[in-house]
């Protein structure tokens, strides 16, 4: 299994939310970013806050993150329209 998931957290200082890239720990079945930093760059995952939700794959992200609609960073929402790879 490596499809590509994603994790998106609300940052209080722009009450914007930003999406991070995801993996999946197979043998724990445990959730982490790839990178600890968001898709845009701009972000670092914090560990303590709560995060809107976790390990999605793309097309629930998407759905989840056209339902926050604009608090959703733009950059990091355009990363699940397009396609790379
Ligand atoms: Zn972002």
């Amino acid at each position: 299994m490596n499809k590509t998931v994603y994790i998106l957290q609300k940052f209080k200082d722009s009450q914007e939310f930003h999406l991070f890239e995801g993996k999946i720990d197979d043998e724990n079945n445990i959730c982490s970013s790839k990178t600890g930093k968001s898709i845009c760059g701009k972000v670092k995952l914090d560990a303590n806050a709560k995060c809107e939700f976790v390990c999605e794959d793309e097309d629930h992200s998407r759905y989840k993150c056209y339902l926050l609609e604009k608090k959703v960073c733009g950059t990091c929402v355009s990363h699940l329209y397009g396609k790379f790879e």
